[in-house]
C-alpha cells in the first residue's frame, strides 16, 4: 500500500459495529495497574500513553524507524544531546544550525565538558571536524538559509570516524526526506512546523533504527518528563493524516514563489534547493522528495523588507513555519543569524498560487 494511504488512514479505528471511526484521546495519569506491573502496557502517563502510541505508529511508519514523541521540538533536540552526550565528548554541529539548539549546546552542554565543534552546512564543511566525534548533528536545509548538506556521504564519514549521526529534519518532514534511510542514527524534528501543519501545537520527535538508542530515549523522556499532553498528541496525529495533501501544495507553491522572485528585480537572493541554480540543488534532488515549504530571499534593506510584510495581504507577518496558511518574517529582528537585514524567510502555505504571485508582485512593488 503507498504510504500515502497508509497516513491518510492511519487514525482509523478496527472496524468494529457501533464504534467510532476514529478513537479520541486517552486522558490518564495513573492507569489501573494492580499487583505486579510486568506486561501492563500502562501504567503512569510520564512513561507512556495509547494516543502517543497511535501518533508514535504513524510517525514511525513515516520515519521507517521507531519514533518516540516529546513536548517541543527543542525537547526532542535535548533529549539526544542529554541521552548521549557526556563529558569529554566532541560533538560537532552546523555553524548554522537552528538558534536555540546551538545556544543550548554552546551555553549548556560546552559547559558541562561537551566540546562544540561548529562548521557551515554548505559544502559538508562538518566533515573536517570529525575526528574523535562522537555526535555528528546535521541540519539541511539549515532555517533559515536553506543550505544543503549530502546526509549519506556525512553519514559514512562520521560513521568511519566512530560518532552517531542525528538529521534535524524538520523543515522537510520525514515524507521529504528520510535521514534513516540515508544512514543516520537518529532523525529528530520540530513537529510544530510542516508535520502537524496547523500552527497550533508544539510538539517533536526523534526516531532511530537502533534498539539501544529508542531505549535511551524512551529513559530520558520518562525521567526529564519532557511529555506530550494526550490532546495535543490526538491533534498531532489527526493534523498528521494531512500531511501528503499539504506537504505537496505547499512545496509546489513555494516552488512557484521561488522561481517567481528571481525574476524580480528588486530581490537580490533567492534561496530555495528546489532552484536548479542553488549550490545545494543537485544533492537536494538526490536526497529529497520535496523542497521543502520554505523559501528565503533577500531584499535591499530593512524598510523594503518591511514595507513587503506590512503590505502583503496574504502573507502573515510571524515566526515559524510550515503551517496551512502562508507567512513570513524579516528573520534579522530576531538578531543571532548571519543574514542581512532585508532577508525574509517565507513559508509557502496551501492557498492559491495565483492569489499569492498577485499578492507577492504587489508587496514587491510597494518597496520601489
Ligand atoms: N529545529 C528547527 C529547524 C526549528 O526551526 C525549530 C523551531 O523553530 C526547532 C528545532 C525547535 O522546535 P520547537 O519550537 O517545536 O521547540
Amino acid at each position: 500500500m503507498n504510504e500515502t494511504t497508509r497516513i491518510v488512514r492511519s487514525t482509523l479505528t478496527a472496524a468494529e459495529p457501533g464504534k467510532p471511526l476514529h478513537s479520541g484521546p486517552v486522558f490518564a495519569a495513573p492507569y489501573h495497574a494492580p499487583g505486579d506491573p510486568t506486561g501492563i502496557p500502562y501504567t503512569y502517563a510520564r512513561s507512556h500513553n495509547p494516543t502517543w502510541t497511535d501518533l508514535e505508529r504513524t510517525i514511525s511508519d513515516l520515519e521507517t524507524g521507531s519514533a518516540l514523541v516529546f513536548a517541543s521540538g527543542m525537547a526532542a533536540c535535548t533529549a539526544v544531546f542529554g541521552s548521549i552526550l557526556r563529558p569529554g565528548d566532541v560533538a560537532v554541529l552546523p555553524a548554522n544550525a537552528y538558534y536555540a539548539a546551538r545556544v543550548l549546546a554552546q551555553d549548556y552542554f560546552s559547559k558541562m565538558g561537551v566540546t562544540i565543534r561548529t562548521a557551515p552546512t554548505a559544502g559538508n564543511a562538518q566533515r573536517a571536524l570529525l575526528e574523535g566525534a562522537r555526535l555528528l548533528w546535521i541540519e539541511t536545509p539549515s532555517n533559515p538559509t536553506m543550505e544543503i548538506a549530502d546526509i549519506a556521504q556525512l553519514a559514512e564519514d562520521a560513521h568511519r570516524a566512530g560518532a552517531l549521526v542525528a538529521v534535524d529534519n524538520t523543515t522537510p518532514t520525514p515524507l521529504g526526506q528520510l535521514p534513516l534511510a540515508l544512514g543516520a542514527d537518529l532523525s529528530v524534528a520540530s513537529d510544530t512546523k510542516a508535520m502537524t501543519g496547523h500552527s497550533d501545537l508544539l510538539l517533536g520527535h526523534v526516531a532511530t533504527r537502533s534498539p539501544e538508542l529508542h531505549a535511551q530515549l524512551d529513559h530520558w523522556r520518562t525521567l526529564t518528563g519532557a511529555v506530550l499532553g494526550p490532546m495535543e498528541a490526538w491533534l498531532a496525529h489527526r493534523s498528521i493524516a494531512t500531511l501528503p495533501l499539504r506537504l505537496e501544495r505547499a512545496c509546489s507553491n513555494a516552488q512557484r514563489i521561488a522561481e517567481f522572485l528571481t525574476t524580480r528585480p528588486e530581490v537580490t537572493e533567492v534561496l530555495y534547493p528546489g532552484l536548479p541554480t542553488h549550490p545545494g540543488h543537485e544533492v537536494a534532488r538526490k536526497q529529497m522528495r520535496y523542497f521543502g515549504p520554505v523559501v528565503s530571499f533577500t531584499l535591499r534593506d530593512k524598510p523594503a523588507a518591511e514595507t513587503f510584510l506590512r503590505t502583503a495581504q496574504l502573507i502573515t507577518d510571524a515566526t515559524s513555519f510550515g503551517g496551512i496558511t502562508t507567512t513570513a518574517e524579516r528573520r534579522a529582528r530576531w538578531g543571532g543569524d548571519a543574514i542581512p537585514e532585508g532577508f525574509i524567510r517565507l513559508s509557502a502555505g496551501c492557498e492559491d498560487i495565483h492569489d499569492l504571485l498577485a499578492d507577492i508582485t504587489h508587496a514587491l512593488e510597494a518597496t520601489r
